[in-house]
């Protein structure tokens, strides 16, 4: 088979673009320090559109609800849909509409952070832009990742997007009451992400069926 990869300093811009991901580490840092001065921690919660981020966070802030003040920011193209949903649950929600850019990056969420009355929230999540690709070259200022990824999404998620699982805390594997219908085996996908990183540690969810929440708040360490 022929495979076409681009030769070093062949990609277009790609000086611009290392510039571009310094600044957004080193607001990523400022974000940091903001959040811990405030005592707040953030969680960035990732994965493709439909694969569940949004009913998840709902869930999680259902059970960590009882105990902690939660805000929500949620990215999206143009729409409030999730933050719509998830300000029902949560005490401050925050939208991010990016217009075209398909990830959240450390200044969009800088002005976010700016809008929450941080003083009234102990946990935020922030609900990336749906897409398992550039979001891992973005890093928010966040203390944890969390990765979404469901059996709907064929069995091949994982092993295709192997950035964003190497820097997940921890991976909910999603929609598990559908795995049988799909033919995917949510154990292939748990052993796919230990390969790649076996520190994160993989959780079988299935929010519908509300199974695997409180797993993911112990594995998120609440
Ligand atoms: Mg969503
Ligand atoms: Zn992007």
């Amino acid at each position: 088979m022929r495979i076409v990869k681009p030769d070093e300093g062949e990609v277009l811009d790609i000086e611009l673009e290392e510039d571009f991901l310094k600044r957004n580490k080193e607001l990523a840092e400022e974000n940091r320090l903001f959040l811990d001065r405030h005592k707040v921690r953030a969680i960035d919660v990732m994965g493709s559109i439909g694969s569940g981020k949004t009913s998840l966070i709902q869930l999680l802030t259902s059970v960590l609800g009882e105990k902690f003040k939660i805000g929500v920011v949620a990215g999206d193209l143009t729409t409030s849909i999730d933050a719509g949903r998830l300000e029902q649950k949560s005490t401050q929600a925050v939208q991010i509409n990016t217009g075209k850019e398909c990830h959240l990056d450390a200044s969009l969420v800088k002005r976010a952070l700016q809008n929450l009355d941080l003083k009234e929230v102990d946990i935020i999540f922030i609900e990336n832009v749906g897409n398992l690709i550039c979001p891992a070259e973005f890093p928010l200022g966040a203390h944890q990742r969390l990765v979404v990824v469901s059996v709907t999404e064929g069995p091949w998620m994982v092993v295709k997007h192997p950035y964003i699982f190497a820097q997940a805390d921890v991976v909910a594997i999603n929609k598990i009451d559908l795995a049988e219908a799909m033919e995917v085996s949510p154990q292939k996908l748990i052993e796919d992400v230990a390969k790649i990183n076996p520190d994160a540690k993989s959780i079988p969810v299935s929010c519908r069926q509300n199974k695997g929440i409180r797993e993911v708040i112990e594995a998120l360490g609440f």
